[in-house]
């Protein structure tokens, strides 16, 4: 059977596996052969060494072979419970496995037989001697032996006398099912497996072929070091897991090329005109990180081909003048710029940011969100077709949204790290080949950002504006209540602003709310009597909450009570103090977005962090962190320790790609070494057809996207 049919068979079709474990399988997501074997064991167990059973001791793990001498299926004072009783003895001497509640047994295991058994050797209770209590057992049938030929297996044995695969258990397969099919599958190989790595990279990397890879990673050779093994560190492994990343960087490495086939409508110039525009605008001194970003994105704008850059700098770097200027550049080289916010009251913050910096200049300025009331949508869309409106502010929801413009050449995406490879490609495929840059200020680790951001490249402002002072935080529980509102209300007497967040979670949104709008009534009327107090949340009338954040901008509210819906990017200078009810049921990086809001002047600022006993582990370790640092970095990278790759980015649909055989936490190095592997192949031309279009199937397969190549 050729290569491809055999690993693209159906699992249903294989024997062993009818409809029912088939469908098991697909929750998984495993549909074919190539998925079964594209999925690494969860760990991996020594059951190879046989011991003579003389030589065992209580407490070790230990294989043994032997010949049944006695079986016995007794019944338990329970009623219905019965424990199958075996007595195995080899040259050296005896010993006793039982098996609780499994009576069927009686069927399997006989007298005579030659077994293998697996297992924890514990005393017997009432002093009795050694036994092992529910071994992992294996009937050794002397057909087998003779049945494998194949390089697959030493010994004929499966479960036991040997190193086995532990695979995660799914529905009614167990991993013990799992092993078995995938033995099958292996024992059946093709001889030649088409193999996409080149053979160049295979030698210098010590990788072995996509076949011995497939075989040793499930079935490992005796003596192979099962620490290594359990680190995903053999070369089989490795081969697997650098395949995946490989070809998926290669696939991000061709849209790149694709990309720098564009080419821009509009050159970009820059003058001393423009200088001058850029340098009227501008209400204080750039820190010199925001300067040497603003180099590099406005050297790309003057480049032939789009610019594709992500802007990185942590909560109130002051990231959004950088894109206002950049924004300029494009506008007095007559072209248009749309600016994209994740929310509509960050977008409306941004409107009113631009339109306070740009009144002496009169560009227009015009912002659209999903409620925009239908009329003046269309006046909107008008001017924006005209080329009359020159900065376009609106919600993401935009990009899917029908605009036309007439000279767009600036997208710049705020606040996006959830907005991946896969959207960027199809905001690209609009036409205008504009020039992007996507703003974030969640710094992830390098080896993420390589994931998520391969296809872009990196400016980072590292510094703050001056003055700054690190926000002081701390945690509380309910008991601590007064003591924090009146550190609050002396901050209000001072002219400072507070935010008081609540937690908002779909599943108990009504309750939330609810739990949010009590609070207001009981803060304004109880707590802060003095001041002026406002309520924001997602569920009001778009109106509402425009008068409503715009109002506490003003100062014309003392304290906000809020949902999360304050989160990312808000920014309210004279806001310095931040109270965060139920702390602990936010995420880190949350928290950290949260806290985010102070701190954005010169005045000290305070974090107080509430939460209700009992907290989980997880939930103290996150609060630990965020009282311990204010470095967006190291909580980034703590966060990812605590919650893992997928949950980290929110959700699938984080545009996060999901790899099968990688971990990106576990094989950071192995990542990094793809993507430099993937890179210098594109720079040295040496890449074959047949891999351009095996990479870009795999993109399309895993990832869904259409933008690349
Ligand atoms: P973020 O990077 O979180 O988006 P912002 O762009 O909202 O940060 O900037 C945070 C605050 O710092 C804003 O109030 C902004 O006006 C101010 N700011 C930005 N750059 C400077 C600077 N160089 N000097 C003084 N204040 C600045
Ligand atoms: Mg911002």
């Amino acid at each position: 059977m050729p290569t491809a049919e055999f690993l693209q068979k159906p699992l249903q079709f294989l024997k062993g596996v009818g409809p029912r474990r088939a469908s098991d399988f697909a929750r998984a997501n495993l549909v074919n052969v190539e998925d079964l074997l594209c999925r690494l064991p969860v760990r991996y167990e020594n059951r190879g060494q046989v011991a003579p059973i003389a030589s065992i001791r209580e407490g070790q793990k230990r294989t043994l072979v032997g010949e049944v001498l006695n079986c016995t299926l007794r019944p338990t004072r329970r009623s219905g419970f019965r424990i199958f009783e075996v007595l195995l003895g080899d040259d050296s001497g005896a010993i006793r496995a039982v098996w609780l509640n499994q009576p069927f047994l009686k069927d399997v295991i006989c007298v005579r037989q030659r077994i293998v058994l697996y297992g924890l050797v514990e005393v017997r209770r009432g002093g009795g001697g050694l036994q092992l209590t529910n071994p992992k057992y294996e009937i050794v049938q002397n057909e087998t032996s003779t049945e494998i030929t194949d390089d697959v297996v030493e010994g004929g044995m499966i479960h036991t006398g040997r190193i086995v695969p532990v695979y995660e258990k799914i529905g009614s397969l167990t991993p013990k099912i799992q092993r078995r099919l995938v033995y099958d599958v292996l024992r059946d190989l093709p001889k030649e497996l088409s193999d996409s790595l080149p053979e160049e990279i295979c030698g210098r990397l010590s990788l072995p072929s996509r076949r011995q890879a497939f075989l040793r990673t499930h079935f490992p050779r005796n003596g192979t070091s099962l620490d290594l093994l359990n680190e995903y560190h053999t070369p089989a492994q490795v081969r697997m897991i650098f395949e995946e990343f490989f070809l998926f960087q290669l696939g991000v490495q061709l849209g790149r090329r694709q990309m720098s086939l564009e080419t821009k409508a509009t050159m970009i110039q820059v003058d001393d005109r423009i200088r001058d525009s850029a340098r009227r605008v501008l209400p204080f001194k750039l820190t010199s990180g925001q300067r040497n970003a603003l180099k590099e994105i406005v050297d790309d704008m003057q480049r032939g081909r789009p610019m594709n850059r992500l802007l990185q700098g942590d909560v109130g770097s002051g990231k959004t003048i950088v894109a206002l200027l950049a924004g300029l550049v494009a506008i007095e080289n007559g072209l248009q710029v749309v600016f994209m916010a994740p929310t509509e009251i960050l977008a409306e913050q941004h409107e009113r940011y631009l339109r306070r910096l740009l009144k002496q200049s009169k560009l227009q300025v015009v912002a659209l969100t999903g409620s925009t009331p239908t009329p003046l949508r269309r006046k909107i869309l008008a001017s924006i077709a005209s080329g009359e409106a020159k900065f376009v502010v609106g919600t993401h929801a935009l990009v899917q949204e029908n605009v036309t413009f007439r000279s767009l050449g600036l997208v710049v995406i705020d606040e996006q790290h959830r907005f991946g490879v896969a959207q960027r490609s199809t905001l690209r495929q609009k036409g205008h080949h504009p020039d992007v840059l996507v703003m974030t200020a969640t710094p992830i680790p390098r080896t993420l950002s390589l994931t998520a951001y391969g296809d872009l490249d990196v400016s980072a402002i590292r510094d703050v504006p001056p003055g700054r002072l690190p926000i002081k935080t701390q945690m509380y529980s309910d008991s601590e209540r007064e003591n924090i509102y009146e550190a609050v209300r002396k901050e209000l007497r001072k002219g400072r602003q507070a935010y008081i967040i609540y937690p908002l979670v779909e599943e108990s949104e009504k309750i939330d709310l609810k739990a949010a709008t009590e609070m207001a009534e009981y803060l304004s009327n109880a707590v802060f009597p003095e001041q002026r107090v406002g309520l924001l949340h997602g569920r009001m009338h778009q109106d509402l909450k425009d008068d409503v954040m715009g109002g506490f901008s003003r100062g014309a509210y003392d304290v906000l009570v809020s949902t999360s819906v304050v989160e990312v990017g808000v920014d309210v200078p004279n806001a310095s103090v931040m109270v965060i009810e139920h702390a602990e049921r936010f995420g880190l990086s949350q928290l950290h977005q949260l806290r985010g809001r102070v701190g954005r002047s010169s005045h000290q600022s305070y974090c107080y962090l509430f939460y209700k006993s009992p907290v989980s582990d997880q939930a103290r370790a996150r609060l630990d962190v965020l009282t311990q640092t204010t470095d967006g970095f190291l909580i980034a990278e703590q966060d990812l320790r605590l919650r893992g790759p997928g949950d980290f980015f929110g959700t699938r649909q984080s545009g996060m790609p999901m790899f099968s055989v990688g971990d990106l936490l576990r094989d950071q190095a192995i990542m990094e070494k793809a993507y430099h592997e993937a890179l210098a192949l594109m720079k040295s031309g040496a890449i074959t057809p047949n891999l351009e279009e095996d990479s870009k199937a795999i993109w399309k397969k895993r990832y869904g996207l259409v933008g690349v190549g």
